[in-house]
């Protein structure tokens, strides 16, 4: 999925991480003249730290994540809160709460971190994230907001392995994946970062998601200077500064009242642009993390909050320290939140899914990741959902976008009918 870190881990230099123009998605190139394949090692670093390749949660979760083994969708976890940020700028202006971006900042001011690996927007591409080493507040502000395209962390791990100190990562679960694998054979990073805050993630999208997105709201991706996802309160907008000084505001699927909108706001963001291998994760809330970020998407708060409000599972006693030592500052407002109302606030049926995908990629001798200590009950009939993603294996050619709007309008007309089905069978029986 391009999380980045096997360029950082690479003892030799000899992987690069780059947009791949045809993809969509941030991928490795190897210099084979370079990579001398880790000669003392069974596999080399790279395919080690590959949350591609398998991800052992049971091993990772019992060195670092303590508390309730909740196998299910929350993964382990000592606490669930709702919270937000006092500063009501950056609660505003963030994705949900601004939890993240307070607590960063909290930590920084405190001393505990000299910096944070966050996500930006690139300023010469907009459209298109990098992750940075943020050492100021103003630097961790300027990457509040989720970006939903793909999006690396390999420079900045590369600079704290130069520079040395104590950093916090934010990341979603497959960055905190790699990260973890990494730190579980190199003490010297584990010292380095100390603090994870994972952000929940259904699924993330190739660039070409946004480009056809805004080309669906008439705007050209070219003439984008700057373009946020998310804030101006909660669920937000989607807001757009064009480089003739025209600023656009769009809103999001969640509470967009247009049909046509909608349906290219799902097709854009859920559906059609998917990275290929977020159709085989299986982690929604970032498992590994000390903490974890989420949206409360339930009718409690989606009928009622307006300005931000952020559902953290707290996993450690590093993060509810954390988390305790920001309430007394003064930073966050936190209450408790019932554990079975957060899991039922995200959709998880397609991460359950996933594992009918995993087995049917496998049955055809095709690559897919393994995982361990985790898994959710094969039913091969959920193959059949790789029908409704069909559209991401293809959708980065250019002819293909034409027909999505047929694609959008079938996938519609197929679901409202399975759903009368399904209900008229649940009245029969
Ligand atoms: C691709 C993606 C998918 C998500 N899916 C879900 C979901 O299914 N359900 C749900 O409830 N929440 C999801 N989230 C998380 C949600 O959007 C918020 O990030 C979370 O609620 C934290 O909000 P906040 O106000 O505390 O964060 P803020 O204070 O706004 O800080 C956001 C932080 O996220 C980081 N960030 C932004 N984009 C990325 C990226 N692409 N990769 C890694 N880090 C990034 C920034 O560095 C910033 O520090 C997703 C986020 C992303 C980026
Ligand atoms: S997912 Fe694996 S191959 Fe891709 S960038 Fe990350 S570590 Fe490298
Ligand atoms: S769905 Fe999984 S693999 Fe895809 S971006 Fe999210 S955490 Fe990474």
């Amino acid at each position: 999925m391009g999380c980045g870190v096997c360029s950082s881990v690479c003892p030799e230099s000899a992987i690069q991480i780059g947009m791949d123009k045809n993809k969509g998605y941030f991928t490795p190139s190897i210099d084979n003249s370079i990579c001398d394949y880790c000669s003392q090692m069974k596999n080399g670093k790279c395919v080690i730290v590959c949350p591609g390749v398998e991800v052992d949660f049971q091993k990772l979760g019992n060195r670092w994540v303590n508390g309730n083994a909740e196998t299910d969708i929350l993964g382990s976890f000592l606490k669930t809160v709702y919270a937000h940020a006092t500063d009501e700028n950056i609660r505003y202006q963030s994705s949900s709460g601004g939890l993240v971006t307070s607590l960063l900042i909290f930590a920084l001011e405190q001393k505990m971190i000299d910096g944070a690996i966050v996500i930006q927007s690139d300023e010469k591409y907009p459209l298109i994230p990098k992750g940075v080493l943020a050492t100021t507040p103003e630097e961790i502000k300027a990457a509040a907001g989720s970006k939903y395209s793909s999006a690396h962390i390999g420079e900045p791990l590369s600079a704290i392995l130069t520079k040395g100190g104590k950093y916090a990562v934010v990341g979603l679960p497959c960055h905190i994946h790699a990260i973890r694998k990494w730190e579980q054979f190199n003490r010297s990073i584990e010292k380095n970062i100390i603090l994870h805050l994972g952000l929940y993630c259904a699924n993330n999208n190739t660039k070409f998601a946004t480009e056809y997105f805004l080309r669906k709201n008439n705007i050209q991706p070219k003439h984008v200077e700057k373009m946020t996802y998310r804030g101006h309160g909660w669920p937000g907008k989607m807001s757009v500064k064009l480089n003739s000084g025209t600023q656009q505001e769009i809103k999001r699927g969640t509470t967009e009242t247009s049909f046509r909108r909608k349906l290219s706001f799902s097709s854009s963001f859920h559906y059609d642009f998917q990275i290929p291998r977020c159709l085989t994760c299986v982690d929604l809330t970032a498992e590994l993390a000390d903490i974890s970020f989420a949206d409360p998407w339930n009718h409690r708060f989606l009928k009622s909050e307006h300005i931000g409000k952020s559902m953290l599972v707290i996993r450690n006693e590093i993060g509810l320290s954390l988390i305790e030592s920001a309430i007394k500052s003064g930073s966050i407002d936190v209450e408790d939140a019932d554990s079975n109302e957060v899991r039922l606030s995200q959709n998880i049926e397609f991460k359950r899914k996933a594992t009918a995908r995993i087995w049917l990629r496998k049955s055809l001798n095709m690559p897919a990741p393994t995982y361990k200590g985790k898994s959710y009950e094969l039913k091969r009939i959920h193959a059949f959902s790789y029908g409704n993603y069909f559209m991401s294996y293809i959708s980065s050619k250019k002819w293909v976008r034409h027909l999505l709007p047929l694609v959008q309008i079938s996938r519609w007309v197929i679901g409202v009918s399975l759903h009368k089905i399904k209900k008229q069978f649940q009245l029969t029986t």
